[in-house]
C-alpha cells in the first residue's frame, strides 16, 4: 500500500485578517500553524462601532478555533527565524517548510476574547458617561469614530484634533472635503493642523491645551494614530537584510519574500504599494484578499469568513 503523502509544513506568523485567512484557506492542504499572541481574530473594520455599541463585537472576535479545525493554534509570539523554525516567546520551536509572515501591526489588543470585549464595555462605558468627547487624530480612526459618536450619540459634543492640513489624507481633496462637510454638518468641531501633547495625557484630564494655543475641554479623549508595523522582531533573524527604510517586508510580485524560495509575507507589513484607486482595496492585505479571492494566488471555492 502506499504511504499516505506527506502533507507540508506552513507556519503563519500573525492572526490578523491576512493570516487568518491564509490559514483558514491552507488548512487541509498543508499541515498549518497558525501562531498570533491573540486567541481570537479581530475584523479591524468593526473596532469602531464596536465601541459605540460592544455587542457587536461578539461578530468581529472570532476564536481562531472556531474557523481553523484543521490546523494547529499556538498562542505566544514570533521573537526568531531560523532557515528551519519559527522560535516563540514561550520557547516553542515550530518547525516550516513554507513560512508566511503576516505580522502587519504591533499588538496593542489583550491577548484574550474575553478581554476585549470588555475593553469596548470600558470605552463605550466612557462615551456613555461623557458630555463632551475628545479625538486625537484625524486618519480613518479618528474620522470613523467621530462619525459612529455622532450618529449613535447625536447629543455630545464631539471635538476631533487633526496635526494635517485636512482630514484623510490618503485620498483625494474632494473626499477630504465631504467628510469634513459631514462632521461639521453633525456639530463635529473639527481642528485642523493643531495637535496635542500626547505624553501629557491622562484618563482623569478634561482641558487639552492644542499646539495652535486653544484650549479644548472633553469629559474624555480617545488617541486614534496609526500603529507601528510590527517587524522590530525581525531586526536580528534571517530576515533583517529584507526590511526596507519603513521596516516593511520586502516581497516580490508573488509575494515570496526576496532571496528567499520558501518564505513569502503578506498583509500591511509588505512593502507592496498601497493603491487608493479602487474604493475597498486601500491596503496591501485588502489587495491580497482580492487576489485570493479572484483565484490568482491560490484557488478558493468560497470566502471564508461566512457568519
Ligand atoms: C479601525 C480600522 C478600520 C479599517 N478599515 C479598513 C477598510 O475599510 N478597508 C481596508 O481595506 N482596510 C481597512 N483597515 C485596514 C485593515 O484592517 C488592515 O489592512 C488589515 O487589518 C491588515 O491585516 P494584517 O493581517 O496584515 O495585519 P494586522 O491586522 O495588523 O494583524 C497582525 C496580526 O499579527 C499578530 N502579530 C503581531 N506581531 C506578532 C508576532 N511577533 N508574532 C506573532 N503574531 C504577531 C497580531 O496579533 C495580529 O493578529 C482598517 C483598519 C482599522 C484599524
Amino acid at each position: 500500500m502506499a504511504e499516505a503523502e506527506e502533507k507540508a509544513r506552513v507556519v503563519v506568523v500573525g492572526g490578523g485578517v491576512a493570516g487568518s485567512l491564509l490559514a483558514k484557506t491552507m488548512q487541509g492542504h498543508a499541515d498549518v500553524v497558525l501562531l498570533d499572541p491573540k486567541d481570537y481574530l479581530e475584523i479591524p473594520w468593526a473596532e469602531l462601532r464596536s465601541m459605540v455599541e460592544p455587542s457587536f463585537a461578539e461578530r468581529s472576535l472570532i476564536y481562531h478555533k472556531d474557523y481553523l479545525s484543521d490546523a494547529t493554534i499556538v498562542t505566544s509570539s514570533a521573537v526568531n527565524i531560523t532557515e528551519h523554525a519559527v522560535l516563540t516567546a514561550d520557547g516553542h520551536s515550530l518547525p516550516y517548510d513554507y513560512l508566511i509572515i503576516a505580522t502587519g501591526h504591533a499588538l496593542a489588543s489583550p491577548a484574550s476574547r474575553a478581554e476585549r470585549i470588555k475593553e469596548f464595555q470600558r470605552d463605550n462605558g466612557k462615551i456613555e458617561s461623557s458630555e463632551s468627547v475628545l479625538i486625537i487624530g484625524g486618519g480613518p480612526t479618528g474620522v470613523e469614530l467621530a462619525g459612529e459618536i455622532v450618529v449613535d450619540y447625536p447629543g455630545k459634543r464631539v471635538t476631533l484634533i487633526h496635526r494635517g492640513p485636512r482630514l484623510l489624507e490618503f485620498i483625494g481633496d474632494k473626499a477630504s472635503k465631504k467628510c469634513l462637510d459631514w462632521l461639521t454638518s453633525k456639530k463635529v468641531d473639527v481642528l485642523l493642523q493643531q495637535s496635542v501633547e500626547l505624553g501629557s495625557l491622562s484618563d482623569t484630564e478634561k482641558v487639552y491645551k492644542t499646539s495652535g494655543g486653544e484650549t479644548v475641554t472633553a469629559d474624555c479623549h480617545f488617541v486614534c494614530i496609526g500603529k507601528p508595523l510590527s517587524s522590530s522582531w525581525l531586526h536580528d533573524t534571517i530576515l533583517k537584510e529584507s526590511l526596507d527604510s519603513k521596516g516593511r517586508v520586502m516581497v516580490e510580485k508573488d509575494l515570496r519574500v526576496k532571496g528567499f524560495n520558501n518564505i513569502f509575507a503578506i498583509g500591511d507589513i509588505t512593502d507592496i504599494p498601497v493603491s487608493f484607486s479602487l474604493p475597498t482595496c486601500n491596503s496591501p492585505s485588502a489587495l491580497f484578499i482580492m487576489l485570493l479571492y479572484s483565484g490568482w494566488f491560490f484557488s478558493l471555492s468560497q470566502p471564508p469568513f461566512i457568519t
